[in-house]
Order: structure tokens, then sequence, then C-alpha cells
């Protein structure tokens, strides 16, 4: 493990933003995890009446703001996207240090924000609707797409950046304002987004941010009446409050969950490069993805090769400080994290898992660790533990390859690295996740296409990224026009 001398930076003071202001409050302080007793950033507390002005002022921005030409509204995403990448690096060093990611690792988070912000400052080109043909004569029949209202936002630790950006961006280009509730643990982190929109001349009141607990300030969000709808992503536990608590309102929710994604390894496949796919998808981000690779399915053929390629890969990385240059896996973002994750290493070994690799730990760095003659129905191979621990399961042939795959609560992420097209597709068809990735990474997606979960991964009714984001953030309206 690598650890440098601590940096002398003082702690960056994180403030509300409500109504064009910034607003100051009583301290929350985050250490860098990687560097205990450096603070890395204070932030506010806010509560349930900060809540409220922050939704009364996205409120009153909102009718000036659904009015101004999308395009228009599409340019300051444009210019917020220049502003994030001539911020890049500062922006990649406050990650790194805030949530414990290589700064590799939060560059690529930073520039895939930007890429999110250009990619919904062109859909504002593309906003629109259809032209049916009506029954009645003279008629012009027509749909438009229309912005909801002030929308609630609500993001998780892991892709503080990313997911504010891919959820912000297309609410605003649908002339939508936002209140957003952002984790507490990388208020940094995002903050800077806050600032690029802010200096990219978005109106007072257009964009707002909240900081404090989840069940204060986020439930606050939630339970407003005047908050048209909910984006959510986070765990699944909470994500089913959220949702109970949108749906006693009767508003339109959008949540996406935890994952247990798997990574089937036929034997046709060759063992190096497939452990490589895994390896990268298990422990690459230190294993805090919600798309992470968690489990890995051999077969009797194949089993012992890949076992050996993931254990000597596995015990290759290099776990140390995000900022380090030599770093290729950070620590875990918490104590609180870290007890979860080494809680399920025992109960795995406890339940017959064979340690391949890891399974200790020194502070907040946690050894990449990998687990075999892991049984299907363990609480390792059905539970997210959202941490650096990768468990193999063994099953007979591709047919049994996929029930397992299918078998946990989760659907998020499904992969299979094979030659075998037939094979290939079978799997693709019977996937039951969101997405699926055919010899590619479980983790990572393009800005362009839809991503979502099924099962306890998503409430499964709106895609997130894409051109199908859009979809959330508009409601449709019907025109019949006589002439
Ligand atoms: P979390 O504990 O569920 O928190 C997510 C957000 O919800 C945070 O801002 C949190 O605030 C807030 N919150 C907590 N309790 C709340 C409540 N009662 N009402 C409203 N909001 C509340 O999740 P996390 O630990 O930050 O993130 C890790 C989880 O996110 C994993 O399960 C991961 O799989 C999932 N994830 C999913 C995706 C996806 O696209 N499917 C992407 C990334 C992460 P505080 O920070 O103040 O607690």
């Amino acid at each position: 493990m690598t650890t440098s001398a601590p940096l002398e930076v003082s702690p960056i003071e994180v403030r509300h933003l409500i109504g064009g202001r910034w607003l100051p409050g009583a301290g929350e302080e985050r250490q860098n995890p990687a560097r205990p007793g450096e603070v890395v950033s204070t932030s506010p507390d806010g509560d349930s009446s900060l809540v409220e002005d922050a939704v009364t002022r996205a409120c009153d921005a909102f009718p000036e703001w659904a009015q101004t030409p999308a395009p228009m509204r599409g340019e300051l995403l444009r210019r917020a996207a220049d502003l994030l990448e001539a911020r890049a690096d500062r922006a990649a060093r406050t990650l790194s240090r805030e949530e414990g990611k290589t700064l590799r690792e939060a560059g690529d988070e930073v520039g895939r924000g930007v890429r999110m912000l250009r990619f919904y400052a062109g859909e504002t080109w593309r906003l629109g609707g259809i032209t049916l043909p009506s029954m009645t004569p003279r008629t012009e029949l027509s749909t438009v797409r229309e912005p909801l209202g002030a929308v609630g936002i609500i993001t998780p630790w892991n892709f503080p950046v990313a997911i504010p950006v891919w959820k912000t961006a297309p609410a605003l280009a649908a002339g939508n304002t936002v209140v957003l509730k952002p984790a507490s643990l990388t208020a940094a982190s995002t903050a800077v987004v806050a600032e690029c929109l802010v200096d990219a001349g978005l109106p007072a009141g257009v964009f707002n941010l909240v900081y404090g607990s989840g069940a204060r300030v986020g439930e606050a969000l939630v339970t407003d009446e005047r908050i048209a709808a909910i984006s959510f992503t986070g765990s699944t536990a909470v994500g089913r409050r959220v949702n109970e608590l949108a749906a006693r309102r009767m508003a339109r929710v959008q949540l996406e969950l935890g994952g247990k994604n798997t990574m089937v390894v036929l034997p046709d496949a060759d063992p190096e490069q497939a452990a490589d796919l895994c390896v990268r998808g298990a422990f690459g981000l230190t294993g805090q993805a919600c798309t992470a690779t968690s489990r890995v399915i051999v077969l009797p053929e194949n089993e012992e090769a890949v076992i050996e390629a993931l254990r000597r890969q596995t015990s290759a990385l290099a776990v140390g400080d995000g900022l380090d240059e030599g770093t290729q896996m950070g620590p875990v973002v918490s104590h609180q994290q870290l007890a979860t994750d080494l809680r399920y290493v025992g109960e795995a070994l406890a339940d017959g898992a064979t340690l391949e690799a890891g399974g200790d730990h020194s502070d907040l760095f946690m050894r990449p660790t990998l687990l075999s003659r892991v049984g299907p129905q363990s609480a390792i191979a059905q539970e997210e533990v959202f941490g650096p621990v990768l468990a193999v399961v063994t099953v007979q042939d591709a047919a049994e390859a996929l029930a397992v795959a299918n078998n946990t609560p989760y659907g998020l992420v499904t992969g299979i690295i094979t030659n075998d097209l037939a094979a290939a597709m079978e799997f693709s068809r019977g996937a039951q996740a969101g997405v699926v990735k055919v010899n590619r990474l479980t983790t990572g997606t393009d800005v362009n296409a839809p991503f979502g979960g099924v099962k306890a991964s998503s409430n499964d009714l709106f895609r997130e990224q894409g051109v199908t984001a859009m979809e959330f953030y508009t409601r449709v309206k019907t025109v019949y026009l006589g002439y």
C-alpha cells in the first residue's frame, strides 16, 4: 500500500445554494479516507425550512425558465460544460480526496460530467413531439413535451459529480427547475458542479442545492407537495422509503438502486483476458460502483484456470492514496462501509468459501478480496456488498450460469465473456438485467445509451441517460387544432 505525507490544503467550505445565493451553515467535517485527520471539506447541515425556501425559489423560477427558448437553455448547459472542463483538475482532486477514488478515476468521472452536459445541451435542439392524422377534417393533431415544474433530485456519494449532472442536465434542458440534495459524504465534489452552473449564468432559483441528512432534508424534499417529481439514486432500502413517501402524494418518481452484478466466463474464453475484465470491473472504483462486478460464474472446465488468473491479478493491484500516481485502487469511503465489507467476507468464510486473496485492511485501505467456492444462495452471492470483494461461483453448464446470474433480487448489469455467438445471444436475451455486457466491463456506460435496472435495482418506470432521460422530465400534451 502507498501513502503520502498530508497535503497542506485548507478545508473547502461548502454552502447551500438557494435562489442564487450561497448560504453557509454549521459545518459537518469530511476527512480524506486516505489520510486520517486531513479535513477535506466542511458542509452545512440543512433542515426542512431550508428545503421549503429552496422549493419556493425553484417554483418561482419555473415559469420563466420553462418559457426560455430551449436552445438558450442548452447554451447555458454548454457553457457549464466548458467551465467544468476548465476546472477538471480541481474537480478531480477534490473528488479523489473526498471519496477516495484514484485521480484517474476521478478525472474520468469529471469528463463524463462534461460529456453529459454537452449531450443534453444538444438535446435542447431536439425537444419535440409528433404529428398525427386526425379523423376529424381540417384538424392538426400533434403532441408537445412539456416540463413538469420544480423537481427534486437526491444523489449518492459514489459518483458525486457524474450522477448530479446526469440527472440535473436533462431536467434543466427540458425546462424544469431543480432542488438537489447531494450525498453528505461528498458535499464538495457536487458543489463544483453547482459552481459551474451558476457561473455559466443560470438564472437565480433555477438550480438549488441543499445539504443535510437524508432522513431530514431528503424526506422534506420528497414530501413537499410542490415538487413535481423525484429522481433518486442510492440504496434499495432508502429507495423503497422514497417510493412510499412519493406514492402517498402520487408524485412521479425515478429510482436507480443497488446491484449484484455478475460476469459469466464460459470455457472458450481466454482465462487471462477474462480475469482482466473481471478484476477491473470488481476493483475499479474500489468496487464502490452500482455496476461493479461482484460475482464471477465459472464452469468446472475453466474453474481452476480462471481462479488462478483472478488470484494473481487481484493480488498484484496497488492499493493506496488515490492521489498517488501508482495507485490502482483507493481506500474504502468510510469506516461504516469497511465494516460492511469485512462482515460480508467473514460471513462468506463461515459459509465455507475459500479466501483466495485479500480479506484484510489497514485503516480504510482494504486489500482487494477474492473468494471462491461461494454458494449461489449465500449472502455474499445474493446481497450488494459495495466494496472491493469478488465472489466466484462454480456451476455445471451455461444454462445454470444464466439461472444463477438471474437468481438474485437485483437486476442492474449482467455480463458474459465468450466468443460463442449463440451462447452470447441466448444469455443476452435471457438475462434479467437492465444492461447486458458481452466481452466488456460491467462498469462504464456511454452517455447516449439508456441506463437503469430491473427488479430491486430500479422502480423500472423511467430509464436514465441518453435521450430516454427526457421522458422522465417531461409530460406529453396532446393538441387538436381545428382550422
Ligand atoms: P443511500 O444511503 O441510499 O443514500 C443516497 C442518498 O439518499 C443520499 O443523498 C442520502 O443522504 C439520501 N437519503 C438517505 N436517507 C434518505 C431518506 N430517508 N429520504 C431521502 N433521502 C435519503 O446510498 P449511498 O450509500 O449514498 O450510495 C450507495 C448506493 O447507491 C448503493 O446501493 C449503490 O448501488 C447505489 N447506486 C446506484 C446507482 C444506479 O444508477 N443504479 C448508481 C450509484 C449508486 P445522506 O448522504 O445524507 O445519507
